[in-house]
């Protein structure tokens, strides 16, 4: 079996003892898909992939990696979008992807307990199965893993309705960088016993702690979901919109997504589909509201809708009557999943409170136009967070030679004009790799001080995601 010279003498050997052959890869047979992630950075090969079976796996191999001071990369979906997966050539990979069993649903408690590496899309559909809701879901369901949801604190398109990852979690199990399991699989909604050790974890992207098993709390699943895209004049109609719906389904809007009329322009070119309007506006939202009654939904929805049309607050509005219409509608908003296939993306993902969301999303496309003429940039957000997502083409900045010129050009441009505004350079897809020389922009010198102490206490090696996040 190959390995690279780096690593140390009997490493993998006593992987291969500890975790069995058919869980320690090295060399080619690595496969592509472990040397890089969504985000688009150039592949690297790790020196080993490993993909263990369970916590005890997972254990040992820490145990391992500690004693031979060899830095670990935890590796959930790979569908992050801040490089925090992204392989090292002198670390392992560590996978989760075998750890998927869905353990348990507990219908009188609303938990499901689960192996970090279940999909989000599978954990869906356990909750499912046993009456009940996820409270988070977004575009890469299929492949994203609960343990990278957790570890990124992911947001999406529930946020408004049942808050962030973090807010799903009761239950976690951590393993910790020498290999100690940490215990913290406990379901009950109370308990103020010393410091709640559990959000350290969540969000730290992998730095602190393997995340291995967790459980969640489950909602209430809603017998009727409706769908309906409205076409709106301006901003600030979007915000009344929000609030008129809000009022009307009382904690029933489930989705409340923001599309600009570059993004619903550019989406429908690359379907090949025509406007549900006919035509195009300045802003389109796509709204959900969930209720137990369809028919009371549909209507309650017509009414206010066609109260809001005779306010001059909406335009035009499609209602999906049938779960393909209404998926039909969500493929406008979910061709951000396209990005990396019709464009070079160069990402933002910022928070701003949501009144100042609209002249920021006007100053940056100004100053980028005057910056650099035709660039081609689209903007999408889930206003209800205040969340906006700006996706600018890196080929639409100059030519090939200056893309990376440019590219840190450009964030530099749109971090100073958001820290003027005092929003965040990460809303809901963490820092990683990509957006760490931008931190400092969104947290305070003596906020990175405790970070970094909270990093040394736990993981005094720096073994577990190293330069991920922050440098020590
Ligand atoms: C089409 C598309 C749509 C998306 N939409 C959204 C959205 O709406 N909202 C949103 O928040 N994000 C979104 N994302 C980003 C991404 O899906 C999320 O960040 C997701 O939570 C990452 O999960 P993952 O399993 O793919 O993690 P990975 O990409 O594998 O890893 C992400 C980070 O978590 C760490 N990690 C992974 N698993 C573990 C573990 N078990 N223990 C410790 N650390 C771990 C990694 O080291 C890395 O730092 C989208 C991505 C795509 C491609």
């Amino acid at each position: 079996m190959p390995t690279s010279p780096a690593v140390p003498d009997g490493f993998i050997q006593a992987l291969i003892d500890a975790l069995g052959p058919a869980s320690v890869c090295v060399g080619d047979a690595i496969e592509a898909r472990h040397q890089s992630d969504w985000s688009g950075a150039p592949a690297v090969r790790p020196l080993a992939l490993l993909r263990p079976a369970d916590t005890q796996g997972v254990a040992a191999t820490l145990r391992l990696c500690h004693a031979h001071r060899v830095p670990v990369v935890p590796q959930g979906g790979l569908t992050g979008l801040a490089g925090g997966a992204m392989p090292q050539a002198d670390a392992v990979a560590l996978s989760l992807e075998r750890m998927n069993s869905l353990e348990a649903a507990d219908p009188a408690a609303a938990t499901l307990t689960l192996q970090a590496g279940a999909t989000l899309q599978a954990a869906q559909e356990a909750a499912a199965a046993a009456g009940f809701q996820l409270g988070v879901d977004l575009g890469a369901r299929g492949s994203c893993q609960i343990g990278g949801n957790l570890a990124t604190n992911a947001g999406g398109n529930g946020v408004l309705q049942f808050g962030m990852m973090r807010e799903q979690v009761l239950g976690l199990e951590v393993v910790l960088a020498d290999g100690t399991v940490l215990d913290m699989m406990r379901p009950m909604i109370k308990n103020n016993t010393g410091y709640d050790l559990k959000h350290w974890f969540v969000g730290s992207e992998g730095t602190l702690g393997i995340i291995t098993r967790a459980i969640l709390r489950l909602h209430p699943a809603k017998r009727a979901r409706m769908s309906t895209l409205v076409a709106l004049p301006d901003y600030a109609a979007a915000i009344r919109l929000l609030r008129l719906l809000q009022s009307t389904f009382p904690g029933a809007l489930a989705a409340f997504e923001l599309i600009w009329e570059d993004f619903f322009t550019t989406s429908l070119q690359w379907s090949q589909t025509a406007s549900p309007f006919g035509q195009t506006y300045p802003f389109a939202v796509l709204a959900d509201v969930t209720g137990n009654d369809e028919g009371t939904l549909a209507e309650s929805l017509q009414t206010v809708l066609a109260q809001a049309m005779d306010q001059g607050l909406v335009l035009d509005a499609v209602l999906a009557h049938t779960q393909s219409q209404a998926s039909a509608l969500w493929r406008i908003r979910e061709a951000s999943a396209e990005f990396p296939v019709q464009m070079d993306p160069i990402n933002f993902d910022i928070s701003l409170p949501i009144e100042a969301i609209g002249e920021f999303a006007e100053t940056c496309i100004e100053a980028l136009s005057q910056r650099w003429p035709g660039h081609k940039s689209l903007r999408f957000g889930h206003l209800g967070d205040g969340n906006l997502h700006l996706t600018t083409d890196a080929r639409s900045l100059g030519d090939a030679a200056e893309a990376e010129q440019a590219s840190h050009e450009l964030q530099a441009l749109v971090y100073e004009l958001l820290a003027r505004q005092g929003g965040s350079i990460s809303a809901e897809h963490g820092i990683g790799l990509h957006k760490k020389p931008y931190l400092h922009l969104s947290r305070s010198p003596a906020e990175l001080a405790v970070m970094r102490a909270i990093k040394q206490a736990l993981d005094p090696m720096n073994l577990l995601n190293p330069g991920k996040v922050f440098d020590l």
